[in-house]
């Protein structure tokens, strides 16, 4: 997994209520990283205690929630056999909640990239327009360098293809991958030269959301960055108090 980026927000930390909801009503949006779950797994047997809340958003018409943030204590708490977690349910539709994504860019080889993504069968045609046609949503991802523009066609399938090589590239090695929040900023590291290319694509809208999850469906990892008005405060809740 690469680094990430996160912009700079003063968000305050709030006391906030939680429930116990059972795992098996949590509904992910996203595939989850190995690496990631492992690091958790790995945290919470280690330590015995859950800190963390899972912010979750009910899904409209059914009796399940929306896993708004908290992929990979969910994975993980089920892969150690527990049956419920702390949780805070969002208000999700409010204004207060926000849905941006993270833009994924890395340093390194161009042509080793576009070799990996045409092996994936993504297809890459240069197009000095790519930028705006992500930002409409009309194609997968813009893939936006300092002189050189390519569109990649499709939708949710190449971008969980681009997701996949990225991650596997930079697992061997082959590319520094940083996930960006704001694509300024990687504008802005690309013209001193600490990466070289930048992915864009669109965020999706909450409603995309729901109904991405209400088919079933699951995007690539690091689509969605959700920001709320305030980061729960840390809770002191025993592991073994969750099976
Ligand atoms: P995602 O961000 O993909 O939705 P998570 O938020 O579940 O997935 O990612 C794992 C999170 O688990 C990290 O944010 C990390 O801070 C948190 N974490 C690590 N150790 C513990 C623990 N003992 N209790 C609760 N949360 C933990």
């Amino acid at each position: 997994m690469g680094v990430e980026k996160v912009p700079k927000y003063n968000i305050p930390i709030k006391k906030v209520e939680y429930v116990y909801i059972e795992l098996d009503k949590m509904k992910p949006h996203e595939q989850l990283v190995q690496k990631e779950l492992e690091a958790f797994i790995e945290s919470v047997t280690g330590s015995g205690v859950f800190w963390k809340p899972m912010l979750l958003a009910k899904v409209p018409g059914e009796d399940m929630y929306l896993i708004v943030d908290g992929h990979h204590r969910w994975a993980g708490l089920m892969k150690l056999g527990a049956k419920k977690a702390p949780s805070v349910i969002l208000d999700y539709f409010s204004d207060d909640v926000k849905v941006y994504t993270w833009y994924p860019a890395f340093k390194g080889d161009l042509d080793k990239v576009l070799e990996r993504l045409k092996k994936e069968g993504v297809e890459v045609i240069e197009d000095s327009n790519a930028e705006e046609l992500a930002e409409k949503g009309e194609i997968a991802f813009a893939l936006v360098g300092k002189d050189k523009a390519f569109k990649i066609p499709g939708a949710l399938k190449e971008q969980k293809l681009v997701s996949k090589v990225l991650d596997e590239m930079s697992v061997k090695g082959e590319i520094e991958l940083i996930y960006y929040g704001l694509k300024e900023d990687a504008k802005a590291d690309m013209d001193v030269g600490e990466i070289d290319y930048v992915f864009i694509r669109k965020a999706p809208s909450k409603e995309e959301v729901m109904e991405l999850v209400k088919r079933g469906d699951v995007y690539s990892p690091k689509t969605t960055r959700h920001v709320l008005p305030f980061i729960p405060d840390k809770i002191d809740v025993k592991l073994e108090d969750l099976f």
